[in-house]
């Protein structure tokens, strides 16, 4: 892949980094790439960041073929910029393409990409605690036609926005639906796809005008099961072992679960993937089994639960206080990622 560069020749100030929100503005340049069935994927660009000029019939606005990710540069100690496990992003984003039946960027692409763009962007890096550089690569279908007939053109974008702490460690309150499913096995909820957000949408607006931050999502067959917190991946530490849903197919394979699953394990912690069923989580809960609960994603690292609503009734885990393990894991997981703490397991790839 040869990216061709057109550097932004009029580069924006940098935002305050006390003052960041999260995705809200973006760096002087971004990644493009086109495809279409004659050249496969081709013209490799790194240029500056700005509007997309597309066709109102480009498929992507009437089909939802349409899936991306997310992942961020971390700077370090000694003025450093580092990735964490980019070629995940990369693996998972082709395997995405492919649910979708968009033509698959090559993972090791992927990677290059990135590492491309962040370099020349890397001022962008901001240095404040809990700050990082985050990083959403996307690709949609652009092919001008209303009619259903696959993709056959594409493109693929990365753009990168500087950005502050997500949730932050302080537990949060959320609330079982019961209606809506985000996914359903057979489905998209393993690929990393707008669509599954769409679909997220009016839950999550109930569940805000009730004062919860996040929904949790029930299994779309049986509405039993346990699946993920809003956009993220959920575990649960139910008398001293950790329970995670294992992946069935409609749950989000997230590199923060990976990554969370792979440090429990080191610290000699039992950790269980499997089918977890609101009624045994509200038995735990009751009996005082459950001792902590906690999403986990790129964007927020580790969100601790605090209380969660399940038929209108409230349970409180540990005393909506931030668990022992909780802050293990978001301690451990950052310092890796900031390169604050050793990477016994080779996940960091420095710039
Ligand atoms: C991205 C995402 C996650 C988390 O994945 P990470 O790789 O850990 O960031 C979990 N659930 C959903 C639905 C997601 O889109």
């Amino acid at each position: 892949m040869d990216i061709k560069i057109i550097r932004n020749e009029s580069p924006a100030q940098l935002p305050d980094e006390n003052a960041l929100g999260f995705g809200e503005i973006f760096t002087d340049h971004m990644f493009v790439a086109d495809y279409d069935d004659a050249s496969g994927w081709h013209d490799f660009r790194i240029v500056p960041y700005g509007p997309i000029s597309l066709s109102p019939a480009a498929a992507v606005f009437h089909y939802g073929a349409e899936v991306f990710e997310g992942l961020k540069a971390y700077r370090t100690p000694d003025g450093g910029v580092q990735l964490f496990r980019p070629m995940e992003n990369g693996l998972r984003l082709a395997r995405s393409c492919e649910r979708i039946g968009i033509p698959a960027f090559p993972a090791e692409d992927t990677v290059r990409a990135v590492e491309e763009l962040v370099r020349l962007d890397s001022r962008w890096v901001p240095g404040k605690d809990g700050t990082s550089l985050y990083i959403r690569p996307f690709v949609f279908s652009t092919d001008e036609n209303l009619s259903l007939h696959g993709v056959h053109r594409a493109m693929y974008v990365i753009v990168c926005s500087p950005s502050g702490i997500y949730f932050g460690l302080d537990p949060v309150k959320i609330m079982l639906e019961t209606e809506d499913v985000r996914a359903v096995r057979g489905g998209t909820g393993e690929a990393k796809c707008g669509g599954n957000y769409a679909a997220s949408n009016r839950a999550a607006d109930r569940a805000a005008e009730l004062g919860y931050t996040q929904v949790l999502w029930l299994d779309g067959v049986e509405r039993k099961y346990i699946e993920e917190v809003g956009a993220m991946n959920v575990m649960f530490k139910i008398s001293s072992k950790v329970v995670t849903p294992k992946l069935t197919g409609s749950i989000l394979p997230g590199i923060t679960r990976k990554s969370c699953i792979e440090l429990i394990r080191s610290w000699g912690i039992e950790v269980e993937e499997r089918l977890l069923s609101i009624d045994e989580l509200v038995e735990a809960a009751e009996s005082g089994a459950l001792e902590e609960a906690w999403g986990c994603g790129t964007a927020a690292v580790i969100s601790p639960i605090g209380q969660f609503c399940y038929l209108g009734k409230e349970h409180v885990i540990n005393d909506m206080k931030t668990g022992e393990l909780s802050k293990r894991l978001f301690d451990e997981l950052t310092g890796i990622q900031y390169g604050k703490r050793p990477d016994p397991f080779g996940w960091t790839v420095r710039l």
